[in-house]
């Protein structure tokens, strides 16, 4: 039977790493959303236009082709055949990605290819609206989150080593302004769905997090 698991949460809960390795214990599909809107990100930034032109995102984004595939260090990414696993994560995509996913017509063509992605296989998909928009069905839904200090922190260890230049404060001000963002939009924004589980992670360990997932998929 197929069982699809939804993981939410605000920017640095620890989702990915967490959404990975409870699909790799299930061998379950792991599917990364906010790679799809940081692709989409990448690719407009590249054509010289900012999430503010509308219209010419929106004909970029029907044209696009997102490919997402297992890799040795977690999912990799390709834009129309390019390799862009690195380049998504980099600041100028970071801090443009909540403007562009407030385009409605955006989220609508990346929904639809994530609706195809779980109704072939059980998945573990992470993002901001999975249990509450794209699986309103998952047989289970985790609203994943900690404090913004400790996000900021995790945040902080994973990037240091590329922006050398950054600060734990700003790296703070930057989850905070990206939460703020995503919870305010119109458009399926941020939240914890009514039948999510959540678990606040502040406190926890990445594998008492997986352990506590892996639990409730046995309930
Ligand atoms: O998860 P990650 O931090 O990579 O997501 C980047 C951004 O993509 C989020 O801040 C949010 O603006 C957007 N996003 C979204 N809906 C999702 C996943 C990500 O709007 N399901």
């Amino acid at each position: 039977d197929k069982f699809n698991i939804a993981i939410d949460g605000p920017a640095g809960a620890g989702k990915s790493t967490i959404a990975r390795l409870v699909a790799n214990a299930l061998g379950f599909v792991y599917v990364d959303t906010g790679a799809m809107y940081r692709a989409v990100t990448w690719r407009i930034l590249r054509a010289g236009l900012t999430p503010e032109q509308q219209a010419e995102v929106i004909a970029l984004t029907e044209r696009m082709d997102i490919r997402l595939a297992p890799g040795e260090n977690g999912q990799q990414v390709f834009v129309d055949g390019n390799d862009v696993t690195t380049d998504i994560r980099s600041a100028e995509v970071t801090n443009n990605v909540s403007p562009l996913a407030r385009i409605a017509e955006v989220r609508r063509i990346l929904t639809v290819k994530q609706q195809q992605m779980a109704a072939a296989k059980g998945v573990v998909m992470d993002g901001r609206d999975i249990g509450s928009h794209v699986l309103p069905d998952a047989e289970l839904k985790v609203f994943l989150t900690a404090s913004a200090r400790v996000r900021a922190e995790r945040r902080f260890q994973e990037i240091k080593d590329e922006r050398t230049d950054v600060t734990l404060r700003q790296l703070e001000q930057e989850i905070v302004a990206r939460d703020r963002m995503d919870e305010q939009r119109e458009t399926a924004p941020l939240i914890q769905a009514s039948d999510a589980i959540l678990l606040d992670t502040t406190a926890m360990t990445i594998l008492e997090v997986v352990d506590r997932i892996l639990d409730l998929c046995r309930t």
